[in-house]
């Protein structure tokens, strides 16, 4: 048997998915465990959507589409993109994609030559680093401080900026931190782009899902610099339809849909025609928001509550639906403490891979029911 490529041989497989399907496979083993792993609404999709698909695979829209998306979507996207974050785009600078990640994925595929630097701040979501890799690129990491409420400094990405600096990865609200950053940050953030002449790549999927403060599109400000990137995952509970979306300069958008052509053809049709309903029907989609933002902000509420009770440590986070928790009452390190918490009923992520070490990631996208759970369990590990 000849060996496997070095490119897929350095590369980690994803920690969250992992964890994940690990945590899925002990409960259907009948292992009674709450499950705080997954970046996934537990709510299901709403009926609009639904309904949209089932009158699509009704219409027989069951073919391939365009490498970019079917072009009823990029018309919602641009008006999505123009409404709700200011940017000013044409269709043609939107791209449809299987996910946000394929969205990310081509992005670095498109923009990295080896040696490339990107400029990524800590802790991060586990793929930003893995897929610069992948591309050839070097993720040069530029810590967020707990003590800093995670928001980043300007002044220390500038410190990491060099001649090889190809782009910075900006994600708020953010995973796994809950971080929102300030519009004055990232309009700094933005300004270093210009300054120095590299890519803004800006996630914004949880951009829904903040409880204190506003969104704000960094593309706003250097609309020929940055690639926005979302979805239709977390706003509107479609995980598994694999719908994600960017906009951005109209280059970049064409050689990610090229990147795309080769490799997945096109994302789901019958998802797009699903995801178009979501964008358009602004009424029901925005009622179906509302409630499980109102949901997770009570979740967070009683998680951060009982966390202090037990006297552990998190920053308070304003948005998306995580919490980074200190590990140090539970053991000397994060892993051991996430092993400790699986052994007494918890599932999380450890911090390790997102290079939050001494914290595991909990996600409160569950049941009230299911934390309530958790923190006694929590309760237990620690005696
Ligand atoms: N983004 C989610 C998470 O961080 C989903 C899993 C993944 O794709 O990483 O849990």
């Amino acid at each position: 048997m000849r060996g496997l490529s070095q490119r897929v041989k350095s590369m980690k497989p994803s920690a969250t998915v992992a964890v994940n399907a690990k945590a899925l496979e002990l409960k259907r083993k009948g292992v009674d465990l709450v499950a705080l792993t997954a970046g996934e609404p537990d709510f299901d999709t709403p009926e609009h959507v639904k309904e949209a698909a089932r009158r699509a695979l009704a219409q027989g829209k069951t073919k391939y589409a365009p490498p970019a998306g079917i072009p009823e979507l990029r018309e919602a996207l641009a008006e999505k993109f123009r409404r709700e974050n200011g940017l000013e785009v044409t269709p043609e600078e939107t791209l449809v994609t299987v996910g946000g990640k394929q969205a990310l994925f081509n992005l670095f595929q498109a923009i990295l030559d080896p040696g490339d630097e990107v400029l990524v701040l800590s802790p991060y979501w586990v793929s930003y680093p893995e897929m610069v890799r992948f591309a050839g690129g070097v993720p040069v990491e530029v810590p967020t401080l707990p003590e800093e409420g995670f928001i980043p400094d300007p002044d220390r990405v500038r410190r990491a900026i060099t001649g090889r600096t190809k782009a910075l990865v900006v994600n708020s609200p953010n995973n796994p931190t809950g971080a929102v950053y300030p519009e004055e940050v990232l309009k700094a953030l933005a300004e270093l782009a210009l300054e120095h002449d590299f890519y803004l790549v800006s996630d914004e999927i949880y951009e829904h899902l903040i409880y204190e403060g506003t969104h704000f599109s960094p593309g706003t400000l250097a609309p020929e610099h940055t690639i926005t990137v979302n979805g239709a995952a977390k706003a509107f509970a479609m995980t598994g339809w694999r719908i994600g979306y960017a906009c951005g300069p109209k280059a970049v958008i064409k050689a990610m849909a090229d990147v795309s052509s080769q490799s997945t053809t096109s994302p789901d049709t019958i998802a797009q025609w699903a995801t178009l309903e979501a964008l358009t029907n602004r009424e029901a989609s925005r009622a179906f928001i509302a409630m499980a933002k109102e949901a997770y902000r009570k979740r967070r509420d009683l998680l951060l509550e009982g966390l202090s009770r037990l006297g552990l440590k998190a920053v308070r986070p304003s948005g998306a639906f995580y919490v980074l928790m200190d590990t140090s009452p539970f053991a000397p390190s994060e892993v051991e403490a996430a092993e400790k918490l699986l052994q007494a009923g918890v599932a999380v992520v450890p911090g390790t891979d997102f290079a939050a070490f001494g914290h595991v990631r909990l996600s409160y996208a569950t049941s009230e029911e299911n934390l309530k759970k958790a923190l006694e369990r929590f309760a237990q590990a620690l005696q």
